[in-house]
């Protein structure tokens, strides 16, 4: 039987008066790569935000390892285990790669004073594994800044990895990536799932590359959720057709 990771029920968020999300409900399987596909403005980044506790929901249930994240702060939410990146890049735009990824240990294991020492051997050795998989090792010494906008998401994909997730949850990781370098990331996002056992939860607009990673797809549109099963399902989903074409 597949452990569900998370559990997300009847989860409604306004925005003023227009629902962003309205009665989604979905469920990521442990050790799964579950996609999140719908046209712009169909509230995939919205989820994103409500199941990591960047603002509060109006209704629904979020379970995640049998915690109700809906009364939890982002921190909290991170220290069980369940990272995202996000659509625009949050790397620290003043700062070497290595110290973007040294800021990025965990403090699950221990708590907020972990930052205020300095980071041991071993946290430099997995910064540095980590820059060197996501093919950034020749950057390190670098300004976050200075990078392009892909190098970028790939350093915000390496910092996310420093936290030791068991969940990920990324926002559009292709998205201002060089079309050469996709499939290496595709690669990469594979890996992470396959080697370090990192659940992925994808909001993806590139169909081919969602066709290839994810074994489930839910579909958004209008803040609802209005189709979830099998890319083969989804790809002649007539909604889900309607939704892209229509819209
Ligand atoms: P997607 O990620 O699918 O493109 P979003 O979740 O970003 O969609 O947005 C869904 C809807 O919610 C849009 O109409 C957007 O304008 C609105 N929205 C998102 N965030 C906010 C916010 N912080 N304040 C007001 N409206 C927002
Ligand atoms: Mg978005």
């Amino acid at each position: 039987m597949t452990e569900i990771l998370l559990d997300v029920k009847g989860v409604s968020k306004r925005f003023g008066g227009i629902y962003a999300n309205q009665d989604v409900s979905l469920q990521v399987p442990r050790g799964a790569i579950i996609g999140l596909i719908g046209p712009n403005g169909s509230g995939k980044s919205t989820l994103f935000g409500s199941i990591c506790g960047y603002h509060p929901i109006d209704a629904g249930s979020i379970m995640y390892e049998g915690h109700e994240l809906k009364h939890l702060r982002t921190g909290e939410i991170a220290r069980l285990g369940l990272v995202r990146t996000f659509q625009q890049t949050h790397v620290y735009d003043e700062m070497d790669c290595v110290k973007n990824m040294l800021i990025s240990r965990p403090m699950r294991k221990g708590d907020i004073r972990t930052l205020l020492h300095e980071p041991t051997a071993a946290d430099r050795e997995r910064a540095d594994e980590l820059l060197e998989f996501v093919g950034l090792a020749s950057k390190r010494d670098l300004l976050a800044g200075s990078l392009s906008f892909g190098q970028q998401k790939l350093l915000e994909f390496a910092m996310a990895l420093m936290n030791e997730p068991d969940l990920l949850l990324l926002d559009e990781p292709t998205a201002g990536i060089n079309p050469t370098l996709i499939n290496g990331l595709i690669d990469r996002l594979r890996q992470a799932n396959e080697r370090f056992g990192v659940t992925l939860f994808v909001i993806e607009h590139n169909m081919r590359v969602m066709m290839n990673l994810a074994s489930q797809i839910n579909v958004l549109a209008g803040g609802r959720l209005i189709a979830s099963g099998p890319p083969k399902e989804i790809q002649n989903d007539p909604r889900v057709i309607e939704a892209y074409l229509g819209g």
